[in-house]
């Protein structure tokens, strides 16, 4: 169904079966008597010609689906050191491993009918936010994006769309570029409506809840790393693999992701090197450079290549385009070092520390930045962004000394609402539930949107020692959302429909590389 509109819609193409399954199938009905694309010829009459014609074509589609069956991908050598494990509490764990081009592929063939839904979910979403076709963003992917992707990853999103193509999905290159860049498009549109004068199509999102704690702070005196995601529960639903990635070149890293996507997205993980990685979004953000390198260039190649919160903060500024503007925070567990890299287009600020904490809730913090970047209001204590950055501090304070990853897990359901003072799951919590709230989270979010936080990850030091990170699919504080129900009382988003699901609240789970 969602196929079919966004077939009709937007031009794209979904296959589900391999290609020589395919075939197979398109002979059995056109011997039954129709065409192999069952369009013009309703009856085929058996003349001798016919039969003839009929003889030829099957040899050639049988030796066509031998020829097909003989590259079976599931023996194709680039599949031999990737692994996808069975669903875990709503998570899918993938091991990829080798050159960008074999990740790509592995990536693309154990995850094809998962990029295929995710795909149609994002698209659907992007278009109906930004009110452009999918073409418009498939052409930017190309013409904008692409002269600025590093080979290496030109490689990796040609691998997935080889990958995915070879399991049975009808994609290509541009539809998989336009996919990674889907959380930096409205960064883009809004700038190019400034450009020509024109409203701004959709406000920039603003996700997340996120901290960092080291030095006296901690438990142990060691880092700890925590963040919930926030987007709208259709594309959360889907945030649910976990990549476990060892690159021929670079540091093996394991990192929570969607599927198509060569970054995490919502960027949390943690690499062999001993960095630990994430981030909160700047709020009522304007900024862009179209001849920069994408976000999820840079975003991914922090995960990959950094080794210290130097190297860091020197890739993600390389060829900042603005896309995506993040505060990050990150922890080295090799120096107990911890950081926030405030990364504007025009304001860029690094604080670092061995001792405090860094927490991230989209509020804007450098005043310089503020004033001409954003037209945020830090005074207005009764934005989500200001009303969780006061919870933010609350906790960290209340728990000075006694922070470890079930602390984290605690912060992340907190429901205290810091602007009506009282426990009120709502838009202003730190675990988001904006379908709730009569007020929404303008300008990105109306009142009652299926939007808040979707997903949750936590790692410390000793975790990340061993590769390790602990995540829960949907809200971490038990409420669950059902989507039924929500859309028969709030018809404005029936739009969402065909892609949007139940999200229940699922537990803690621990996962570890390989
Ligand atoms: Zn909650």
């Amino acid at each position: 169904m969602l196929a079919k509109t966004l077939s009709k819609t937007f031009g794209l193409s979904f296959d589900a079966q391999p290609a020589a399954f395919t075939w197979a199938v398109s002979l059995r009905i056109w011997k039954a008597g129709f065409s192999p694309r069952g369009a013009s010829a309703p009856h085929l009459y058996y003349n001798n010609e016919m039969r003839r014609t009929a003889a030829v074509f099957a040899v050639f589609a049988l030796a066509l689906a031998l020829a097909l069956a003989s590259r079976e991908p599931q023996t194709d050598s680039r599949l031999k050191h990737a692994t996808r494990r069975a669903e875990q509490n709503g998570w899918i764990w993938v091991h990829l491993e080798g050159s960008p081009s074999d990740i790509g592929y592995q990536h693309g063939y154990l995850l094809a009918s998962e990029i295929r839904d995710t795909l149609q979910t994002v698209s659907l979403e992007m278009t109906h936010d930004e009110k452009k076709d999918w073409q418009f963003f498939r052409e930017k992917a190309q013409s904008m994006l692409w002269p600025h992707v590093d080979a290496e990853y030109r490689a990796e999103l040609q691998g997935i769309a080889d990958g995915a193509v070879a399991h049975g999905v009808k994609l290509d290159v541009w539809d998989v570029v336009a996919l990674n860049a889907w959380l930096e498009m409205s960064y883009f549109d809004k700038w190019d409506a400034r450009q020509h004068d024109l409203p701004s199509p959709s406000a920039t999102p603003e996700h997340c809840s996120a901290f960092v704690a080291t030095g006296s702070y901690t438990t142990d005196g060691r880092v700890v790393i925590a963040h919930n995601n926030w987007t709208s529960y259709q594309t959360g639903e889907r945030w649910n693999i976990i990549f476990d990635i060892a690159p021929a070149q670079g540091n093996h890293f394991l990192m929570d992701g969607m599927a198509g996507l060569i970054h995490s997205g919502d960027d949390f993980g943690v690499n062999s090197a001993g960095m630990m990685i994430t981030e909160t979004t700047i709020s009522h953000f304007t900024g862009f450079d179209p001849g920069g390198v994408p976000e999820f260039v840079r975003a991914r190649k922090a995960m990959q290549y950094s080794a210290s919160i130097d190297d860091f903060a020197r890739i993600m500024k390389e060829g900042n385009n603005g896309g995506y503007a993040n505060n990050w925070l990150v922890a080295d567990r090799k120096t107990n070092e911890i950081a926030s890299l405030e990364l504007g287009l025009k304001n860029v600020t690094l604080n670092r520390t061995r001792d405090g904490y860094f927490v991230g809730s989209n509020f804007p913090v450098n005043e310089k930045l503020v004033r001409e970047e954003t037209d945020f209001d830090p005074k207005n204590s009764s934005d989500s962004a200001n009303a969780r950055h006061a919870r933010w501090l609350q906790l960290m304070e209340q728990n000075k000394g006694k922070i470890d990853a079930r602390a984290a897990e605690r912060f992340l359901a907190d429901h205290f609402d810091t602007f009506e003072n009282k426990v009120d799951p709502d838009e202003r919590t730190l675990c988001g539930h904006i379908d709730k709230s009569p007020r929404g989270a303008l300008p990105w979010a109306g009142p009652y949107a299926p939007v808040g936080a979707v997903q949750s990850k936590v790692s410390d030091a000793a975790m990340a020692e061993g590769m390790t990170l602990r995540a829960a699919l949907g809200h971490s504080c038990g409420i669950g959302f059902k989507a039924a129900g929500h859309l028969s009382k709030h018809t404005e988003f029936a739009w969402e429909r065909p892609a949007l699901r139940d999200m229940p609240s699922r537990p803690w789970t621990t996962f570890s590389a390989q």
